[in-house]
């Protein structure tokens, strides 16, 4: 065992042994049986992918970098669709992408809000028109509302959290909140597929800009519309893309609580902020918030989990991250077996400690 002093001589974080007891991987295989009939067509057809661009308030998403290298180790082209109110400018970046072949732009101002419904045509008539064999987005809120409603357009299997590409046609996927490591083979005339940013490394930008073109026109749904969105603005590292995250579980008994100490202690280590799904439900912290397999996948350099059990739903979302560290008064909480460090205190005097020493 090795103890780890972080500088501060009474907040003692001892090293674990991390993924001893952890999650363990199984590989495994899982071939669709559905649509056979397609399965000649696909091997003799060219890849040619199609990359579903995510941006919000002028600026590109950076899961978008990490789809596109994802969909270029696919092989063949790569085509990027932005769409939007005035898309120009972000459209003008993704052309300098590396990798990208060309741009399609739909400009409407019914595609600002990412609605599936709006979405899913554009996406469906590109395919058809211009016979994409792949269909690309990252596993975001944006690319997880839109893809599965394009796979059911065209009647063919949706392949969710792609973490690994072994060919255009085999992927690689968690499956039981990442416990096991599925293999899927899919011989679908066309793959739809969403990338897990957080397991392939964000494209770069080139010099030369390759040619910008409008998309296939698509029909445009009425049914459903944008009414309005509250989000909470903050100078905070965003939880998706932040370097540290400090997340706060159940223990901390209140929004009060969770403002002071999580949020305190996040802002001395210019962290994001996450929450487990109990503190989420409790009304602790808001849902955007809530890390795990049904919240956000992060992989930080340095996470810490302050009074967070570590059931395998919640580590499911954060146990690639670089450093894992926890703070938890149960020396048996299984947090403990996936962490780099932990400290066994009440978090109520630990936290106030750690955040005033790390003010200093
Ligand atoms: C289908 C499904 C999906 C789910 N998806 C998610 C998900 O995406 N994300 C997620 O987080 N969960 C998810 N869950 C819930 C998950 O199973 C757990 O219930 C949840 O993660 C528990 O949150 P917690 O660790 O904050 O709370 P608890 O499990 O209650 O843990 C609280 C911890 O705090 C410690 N503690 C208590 N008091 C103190 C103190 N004073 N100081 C220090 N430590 C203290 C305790 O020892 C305990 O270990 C999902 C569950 C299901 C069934």
């Amino acid at each position: 065992m090795f103890s780890f002093s972080l500088r501060y001589p009474t907040l003692q974080f001892v090293k674990t042994s991390r993924s001893a007891v952890g999650l363990k991987t199984t590989n495994y295989k899982i071939c669709s049986s559905i649509s056979r009939r397609y399965a000649a067509t696909s091997a003799i057809q060219e890849i040619s992918t199609l990359l579903l661009v995510e941006h919000k308030d002028n600026a590109l998403a950076v899961s978008t970098l990490n789809a596109l290298t994802a969909a270029k180790k696919l092989g063949g082209s790569v085509t990027a669709l932005i769409a939007g109110e005035n898309p120009d400018s972000i459209a003008k970046t993704v052309s300098k992408l590396d990798g990208v072949s060309k741009v399609l732009v739909a400009k409407d101002k019914v595609y600002e809000h990412g609605l599936p419904e709006v979405y899913a045509p554009l996406l469906t008539t590109a395919q058809k028109k211009l016979n994409f064999t792949h269909l690309v987005a990252s596993h975001s809120a944006f690319g997880k509302n839109i893809l599965p409603r394009v796979a059911a357009l065209l009647d063919v299997a949706q392949i969710s959290d792609v973490i690994d590409i072994e060919s255009p046609e085999i992927f690689v996927r968690p499956i039981y909140a990442g416990n096991a490591i599925a293999k899927v083979k899919s011989i679908d005339p066309v793959k739809v597929l969403t990338i897990r940013s957080t397991t392939f490394p964000p494209a770069t930008t080139v010099d030369a800009e390759v040619s910008r073109e409008s998309a296939p026109d698509a029909e445009k749904p009425t049914l459903a519309e944008w009414v309005g969105e509250e989000i909470q603005k903050s100078d905070r590292p965003e939880l998706g893309s932040a370097k540290k995250v400090v997340s706060g579980g159940r223990a901390l008994k209140s929004r009060e609580n969770f403002d002071k100490l999580v949020y305190s202690l996040a802002d001395a280590l210019d962290a994001g902020v996450g929450g487990s799904r109990a503190a989420v439900d409790s009304g602790y912290c808001d849902n955007a918030l809530q890390v795990g397999q049904t919240g956000k996948v992060v992989a930080p350099e340095f996470y810490l989990a302050v009074g967070i059990s570590g059931a395998i739903q919640h580590v499911a979302g954060m146990k690639d991250s670089k450093v894992i560290a926890s703070i938890n008064n149960d020396p048996d909480a299984p947090i403990f077996q996936i962490s780099d460090f932990g400290l066994v205190a009440d978090l109520f005097t630990a936290v106030p400690e750690l955040t005033e020493k790390l003010k200093k």
